[in-house]
């Protein structure tokens, strides 16, 4: 899983078909496994043009989508596609290829006809967006061809589909590419047990996004996590063994973005990108330091990381010197039983929110994940959740209802003891669970959605700003510009969150608290403010009395 126009040299290597094809090692495999008798089809292939249709479907709106939010900011959608534009990359270069991220624009039946294939990447949260686009393509008469989470999983679950490439697509892609070469019909599944190496990986298609309706860009450094959460798919998707890319192609990355003219926000995507701390430590953030310095700090980085960041000092200097601004972790909860049985080791025995305040304190903004729902949970759970959160600082708290994913150990514990009730939907924000809980369903839908009203109505929210306000101290090398689009973004909230909607006399409180305390973190409070607007939005608590 992997999640514009440019000019540097080596995207123009990457992009010119024989250069590319000399390049791109993965490519040469099938001729080292099956001797050379596949030159004459992949030439063919590559001589050959294919219009591909690239297709990532809509979200929901949900705690991730950030869709009230970035009407502040005129953005349409968070991220881009990553993987899409990864397997695009791993594309002939000669093939036409069209990229419509639903997130951003419609998709035409105009753009469905010109294709010859259609590409389609989802998570399950885009399943019924998924639908939509099969229905499309089959009244059009279009192949499909599907990989990404949702597919690598519930493949059986969609007969319209005519190709799946799944698990990972350095490895998979070639040989239905070969396959379409020779000239046979192409299997209907491609699937591997192995993991690819990340050296494999090219540079993603950056170019083919509409990036001024992004709020950040991303990038992947590594796949892989070393620990084994229960409920987390990760590791039976991408492994224990935490694979990397090269220092020298991430700076290439780089390079692609800065020269496309992206300044700003870019979100690495890996799952824990400390999975290998020595490697990141030695080589990776040294160059990223060099390499930010001598282009002025372009970029602001974010990452999802586990807690044990906290306990190396040194590594937390070095990325915020790099230019990182905040990482996402999974915290679940603070009931240490409950982190013993879903084997949460890295959060066990340690308290958590001095480690939290460690890693604000070093220059981070924390944001982090909690769980409700695990069979230790007793009532006293929601209170608990509660002033943890608060009391943390962590201004962006997503908790969700524990949720099964297939192939996960709790999947395969809770199949065992005949609890399983349906698929999990993807969404940590629809009240939904896959599996009979231990606490009463009632009890437990009511404390978590007490834990949602008392940490996102307006004052407890504005209050836990304040904290984190407290707590931090914005490093130099982030210091944020006031951008015209600040400006825009401020009048806005003045208008819609401070007179229009509820909660108006705790927003001009806040205002006012900001400036007197700490006018040098404007920016990021106002950034809090109107991710608040969203949460209360999506969590419906804009209509009622809750303040
Ligand atoms: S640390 Fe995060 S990515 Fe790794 S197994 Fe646990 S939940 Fe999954």
């Amino acid at each position: 899983m992997v999640r514009g126009e440019c000019h540097s040299p080596n995207y123009i290597a990457n992009h010119h078909s024989w250069v590319y094809f000399a390049t791109n090692p993965f490519l040469l495999l099938p001729f080292v496994f099956n001797g050379f008798k596949w030159v004459i089809p992949l030439l063919n292939l590559y001589s050959r043009t294919m219009n591909i249709l690239l297709v990532y479907p809509q979200y929901p709106d949900s705690y991730w989508s950030f869709r009230h939010a970035l009407r502040f900011i005129s953005k349409k959608a968070t991220f881009p596609p990553l993987g899409l534009i990864t397997v695009s990359a791993m594309l002939p270069s000669t093939w036409n290829k069209k990229l419509v991220d639903m997130n951003v624009e419609a998709l035409q039946t105009k753009d469905i006809v010109w294709a010859d294939l259609v590409f389609i990447s989802a998570m399950h949260i885009q399943q019924e967006s998924v639908a939509k686009i099969i229905g499309e393509c089959v009244k059009n008469r279009v192949k499909i061809v599907a990989g990404g989470p949702l597919f690598t999983q519930e493949s059986g679950n969609y007969p319209q589909i005519d190709h799946f490439i799944l698990n990972e697509a350095e490895i998979t892609l070639p040989l239905f590419l070969k396959d379409l070469a020779s000239g046979h019909h192409p299997h209907r599944i491609y699937k591997t047990d192995e993991y690819a190496a990340l050296t494999l990986t090219p540079v993603p298609d950056y170019h083919l996004l509409q990036m001024k309706a992004y709020a950040s860009m991303n990038l992947q450094v590594t796949r892989g996590c070393p620990f084994a959460c229960d409920f987390c798919e990760i590791t039976s998707l991408l492994g224990h063994k935490v694979r990397m890319k090269d220092t020298h192609q991430i700076i290439n990355e780089l390079e692609v973005l800065y020269h496309l003219n992206w300044r700003g926000q870019v979100f690495i995507v890996d799952d824990n990108f400390i999975g290998n701390k020595r490697e990141i430590k030695n080589n990776l953030l040294p160059a990223m330091k060099e390499w930010m310095q001598n282009h002025g700090y372009p970029f602001s980085f974010n990452i999802q990381s586990s807690i044990n960041l906290a306990d190396d000092e040194e590594l937390m200097t070095l990325m915020i010197e790099t230019g990182f601004s905040s990482t996402f972790i999974g915290i679940e909860t603070p009931e240490e039983i409950s982190l013993e049985h879903c084997n949460k080791v890295q959060n066990q025995n340690r308290d958590l929110l001095q480690s939290v305040r460690k890693i604000q304190n070093a220059g981070f903004q924390v944001s982090a994940g909690f769980i409700v729902g695990f069979d230790s949970d007793t009532p006293s759970v929601f209170q608990r959740q509660i002033d943890f959160i608060q009391q943390s600082g962590i201004v962006s708290a997503m908790v969700g209802l524990l949720n099964a994913p297939k192939n996960t150990t709790l999947y395969q514990r809770m199949e065992v003891e005949h609890r399983l009730t349906t698929t999990s939907s993807g969404n940590n924000t629809d009240l939904s669970m896959n599996f009979i809980p231990k606490m009463n369903i009632h009890d437990l839908l009511d404390g978590y959605k007490s834990i949602i009203k008392n940490i996102y109505s307006a004052k407890p929210y504005y209050n836990r700003i304040r904290q984190f306000l407290m707590n931090y101290q914005r490093p130099t090398v982030s210091r944020r510009q006031v951008k015209f689009s600040n400006l825009v973004a401020f009048f806005k909230s003045n208008f819609i969150i401070g007179i229009v909607n509820k909660g108006q006399g705790e927003y001009w409180k806040f205002l006012i608290w900001t400036l007197r305390k700490h006018p040098g973190l404007f920016i990021d409070a106002m950034t809090f403010v109107v991710y608040g607007y969203h949460f209360r939005t999506v969590y419906g608590l804009m209509t009622r009395d809750d303040d």
